[in-house]
């Protein structure tokens, strides 16, 4: 069986024509115009005017960034959003199944459970690597999409690009890889093989290294055909004007971003060679992202203790494959500095 969008797309989208907004009929030019067709209020503040729908100078700036069309990008209210669009655009509610493999980011599942479809488990194998075999026999006609993130939360690791490649030419459903974390790892990520494989979806957000995450700006790069699809169901305004301005401005800041991933990237490493002097903690996950999985003795114990020293932490343990761990954000050297402080004197 081939890639065949059509197939893919639920069929009330498929018939869908989307709404037509003020700002769709008419977009400025730059030149003066007058506008009384959208009924909004005409006294300026900056932010009483309705957004562009189709974010367009924030998408040319991706763009060109990414030597990608604006046409490849599609803009959301946090990752969230467009990863909840692609449910709403190519998955029928008590009918069609997606695969995830935990232990994975939460959403994915959640977002499953809101939409009604079924979501089939795979775990990881004890590596945190993907049991490419089992996912595969896991696929029925009725498998839409498979969701994983790499580097993957809350393993941190990247998943091996041989088998990423298995099951992009295996699976002829949409491969979503949310690659939040991916301007920690050491590594390009899948936006330069988009034109390769036509089931490619790749989903970025900008609350992670960019640190935006109370702008709420979620990317979602695909094939003209996929972004094509999900601009079709997507609410006409959901970046709003201030995100959209904030975000040109900080995403130009390109020496801001680098000086501060490097700065958690160093961190990063000088903890985990401090992590290695703890006692209570048995094991330290490689991580390509701005966190540390550790498996400790007793993770609820050590949780308790460690946030009544002032520290929140993530205890992970109800994860699968994931039994007594804790996940460590990197913070600041300071905020750092004061978590070793704290794990030295429990
Ligand atoms: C943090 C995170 C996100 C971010 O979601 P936003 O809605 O864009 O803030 C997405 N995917 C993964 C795997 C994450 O860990």
């Amino acid at each position: 069986m081939e890639f065949d969008l059509d197939n893919l797309v639920r069929n009330n989208v498929r018939e869908l024509k989307p709404y037509s907004s003020a700002r769709d009929e008419y977009t400025s030019d730059g030149s003066s115009m007058v506008f009384l067709d959208a009924n909004e209020s005409p006294y300026f503040n900056g932010i009483n005017r309705y957004p562009d729908p189709h974010q367009r100078q924030l998408k040319s700036l991706l763009a060109g960034r990414y030597y990608l069309s604006t046409a490849n990008i599609l803009l959301g209210n946090g990752s969230d959003e467009v990863l909840d669009l692609i449910f709403r655009a190519f998955c029928e509610p008590y009918q069609d199944n997606i695969i995830t493999m935990p232990p994975t980011y939460g959403m994915y599942k959640v977002l499953a459970g809101i939409n009604a479809i079924e979501n089939r488990e795979v775990l990881l194998t004890k590596k945190f690597e993907l049991n490419v075999e089992k996912i595969l026999e896991s696929i029925d006609t009725k498998t839409k999409a498979i969701f994983l993130c790499s580097p993957n939360n809350p393993t941190g690791n990247s998943f091996s690009e041989k088998n990423l490649e298995y099951l992009l030419n295996n699976f002829h459903g949409l491969l979503v890889v949310d690659e939040a974390y991916i301007d920690f790892a050491n590594r390009g990520g899948w936006l330069n093989r988009l034109g390769q494989f036509p089931n490619l979806v790749v989903a970025r957000t900008f609350s992670k290294a960019y640190g935006m995450a109370g702008l709420r700006l979620g990317a979602c790069y695909g094939s003209e055909e996929v972004i094509a699809v999900l601009n079709r169901i997507k609410p006409p305004y959901n970046v709003n004007e201030l995100t959209q301005q904030k975000a040109l401005q900080m995403i130009q800041n390109t020496d801001l971003l680098k000086k501060q991933v490097a700065e958690i990237l160093t961190e990063r490493d000088l903890m985990m060679q401090q992590l290695t002097k703890i006692n209570f903690i048995n094991d330290i996950y490689p991580t390509d992202a701005n966190f540390i999985l550790v498996k400790v003795d007793d993770a609820d114990k050590r949780y308790r203790e460690i946030l009544k020293s002032g520290v929140v932490v993530r205890n992970r343990s109800t994860q699968p494959l994931c039994n007594n761990t804790l996940r460590f954000t990197v913070g600041t050297p300071v905020e750092n500095r004061k978590l070793l402080n704290v794990l030295n004197s429990l």
